[in-house]
């Protein structure tokens, strides 16, 4: 079983030397945080993370998580350490300072979420959960639930979930069915929801439940939804959990991976109801939930990353060590030798590499929302942020299955046998693309809302954006063959885009149809960019002579070998976005 470590070089290089982390804080007028502060921080985050969390990957996901007669009980270990998480005040990193928050910036916390994720995934789920609804809470709850209930979910000491699903409504929300019926200054809610992540345990004295419900005049669909805030215990006149609510866990999923993360069957009102209070304005639940998905979404990427990092290093040390071929003298050399291995590795590397810069990347748009001179400015850096958010959710996730299958692969008999720890990242990062709207549910919200909802102009400014980087490239010696490519990809990141366009209104299958390869396809090419930007960079410093030699020439190789072997993928999407939907749906339904 490998440790973790932090990649702390490569996170150094995205901050300071592409996206110039001292002058954002500045920008964003946080003028006490800076480069070293940040380094500080990563570095007691991944202390906390290889020597706490990460030892319990293994024992929770061999254990698991039991229901008993006082609800979920969580895998050993966990309720320590998450103790120590809150004690830290790890909780509270990127949140509002009006509710206890430190006010990082996001790209900081990113860098920091990325260590819970690869530590122990099940474990960091549950804060995620609870930094989404904080968000929501925030941008949509009454100032009364946001006195109450903000402070103590800001400081981890009461975790949050996302109850959306139920067993008529996944991907269709608007089939939710649950009941919210009013009552003086609340709501009873009666329903059932499944999958709820970290829906019940014991490590909190509290748990707050965000929840779609319907109101009793509520029109049908997606605009008859309303969001509702539940919580495990009702508070008392001093605010504190007092008698229990009328919420339960009734059931836990056996399940594929992230075995340590409770997938709970919660159940509301089986006693008459559950008390709950609007979140925002009854019928526009969808729309305050989706602060809270979004928040999510770049969550699962991050999630993604975190899972492909860890897999990499353990694949990485298991190259190094397994020997087997002889040399000429007799003596044995291990697998890092084969090209084979290494085409394996250093697709894992590079494509790690990439998702983690684009992470920061949209992470960072978050800050520049703040740092803006304007309010034209700051639209600009949301529709950004807004374009990221499936790419960083669809791609990251689909690519993280081909790097942890990878991982396994590099490890031959071994990575089949649980014992090594190998599968355990493969398997946990199965759900990767399925949970928090499915790759297909990325796909069309890249083509529909990101993409025709503005007549595609965001996407053109972000492709004008990478024209001038691959420009850029151009004048830099040995880069040029780069450049061409990079050239080329966008070049074609333009067709498709136009293709879209032009020929989505034609029959209403053709944008769904070919929405994942146009989100994949946007994905390399943002990954090429990422990759070029950093090349850009590596160069200048080698040739100023400033930094890591042996750091930046290995970036400079990561970014070729990207444009050699992940970037043509863009090719191949491009030729499936303009082949339209016509062969995808002639079959007829009885052919299949
Ligand atoms: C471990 C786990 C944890 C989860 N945690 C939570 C949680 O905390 N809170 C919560 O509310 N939910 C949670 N979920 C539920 C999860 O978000 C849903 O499973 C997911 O959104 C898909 O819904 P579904 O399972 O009903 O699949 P379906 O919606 O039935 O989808 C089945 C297939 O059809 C495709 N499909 C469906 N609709 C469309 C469409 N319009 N266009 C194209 N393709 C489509 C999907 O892409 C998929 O391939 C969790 C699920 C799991 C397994």
């Amino acid at each position: 079983m490998s440790e973790y470590q932090f990649p702390y070089k490569d996170a150094d290089f995205l901050l300071n030397d592409l996206l110039d982390f001292d002058q954002m804080c500045l920008d964003a007028g946080l003028d006490e945080v800076n480069s070293e502060l940040a380094s500080a921080i990563l570095e007691e985050a991944a202390r906390l993370g290889s020597e706490v969390l990460a030892p319990l990957n293994t024992s929770g996901d061999r254990s698991g998580v039991k229901l008993g007669e006082n609800g979920v009980q969580e895998a050993a270990g966990f309720a320590e350490a998450y103790r120590q998480y809150v004690d830290s005040g790890w909780a509270s990193l990127a949140a509002d300072e009006q509710y206890g928050g430190q006010a990082m910036p996001r790209v900081l916390a990113a860098a920091v979420v990325e260590i819970w994720d690869a530590a122990c995934v099940s474990f960091s789920l549950c804060p995620l959960l609870t930094t989404g609804a904080v968000e929501a809470i925030a941008a949509h709850g009454s100032d009364e639930l946001k006195n109450t209930y903000l402070p103590n979910m800001v400081s981890g000491e009461w975790t949050g979930t996302m109850c959306l699903t139920e067993p008529a409504a996944g991907s269709d929300l608007a089939a939710v069915a649950t009941k919210a019926i009013p009552e003086g200054d609340h709501y009873l809610l009666t329903g059932q929801k499944i999958f709820i992540t970290w829906g019940d345990h014991q490590m909190t004295e509290n748990v707050v439940h965000l929840v779609l419900a319907r109101l009793p005049d509520a029109p049908a669909g997606i605009r008859g939804i309303s969001l509702f805030l539940v919580s495990k215990f009702l508070l008392d006149e001093n605010g504190r959990p007092g008698k229990l609510n009328d919420v339960a866990c009734v059931g836990i999923e056996h399940k594929l991976g992230i075995h340590a993360a409770p997938t709970c069957t919660m159940s509301f009102g089986d006693n008459g109801g559950a008390i709950g209070y609007l979140l925002g304005q009854p019928n526009k639940g969808m729309m305050s939930m989706f602060t809270m998905m979004n928040d999510a979404r770049q969550g699962v990427g991050i999630q993604s990353l975190g899972l492909s990092d860890r897999s990499y290093q353990q694949a990485r040390a298991f190259a190094k060590e397994r020997l087997q071929g002889t040399n000429s003298d007799g003596s044995r050399f291990p697998i890092i030798e084969y090209p084979d291995v290494r085409r394996m590795l250093m697709l894992m590397k590079s494509a790690t590499e990439a998702m983690r810069g684009l992470v920061y990347f949209a992470a960072a748009e978050s800050d520049l929302t703040r740092a803006a001179k304007s309010p034209e400015d700051a639209q600009k850096h949301i529709a950004r942020t807004g374009l990221y958010t499936p790419i960083v959710k669809g791609w990251i996730s689909e690519l993280s299955q081909e790097v942890t299958y990878l991982g396994t692969q590099i490890h031959g008999g071994m990575g089949f046998i649980e014992e090594t720890g190998s599968a355990q990242h493969y398997r946990d990062a199965r759900i990767m693309t399925i949970y928090e709207g499915t790759t297909g549910i990325q796909g069309l919200d890249l083509v529909g809302r990101k993409t025709l909802g503005d007549n595609g102009e965001a996407l053109q400014e972000l492709l004008d954006e990478i024209h001038a980087t691959a420009d850029d490239m151009s004048e830099v010696n040995g880069l040029g063959g780069m450049a061409a490519s990079l050239l080329k990809a966008v070049q074609s990141g333009r067709e498709a885009r136009a293709w879209l366009l032009e020929h989505a209104t034609e029959d209403r299958n053709v944008a769904a149809g070919v929405s994942v390869n146009f989100m994949m396809m946007m994905g390399y090419l943002c990954g090429g960019w990422v990759m070029g930007k950093s090349a850009l960079k590596a160069a200048a410093l080698l040739e100023a002579g400033n930094g890591d030699k042996s750091f930046l020439s290995a970036k400079q190789i990561t970014a070729q070998f990207y444009f050699d072997h992940l970037l043509p993928r863009c090719a191949s999407c491009f030729a499936t976005v303009t082949a339209g939907s016509k062969s995808i749906m002639a079959l007829d339904v009885e052919q299949f």
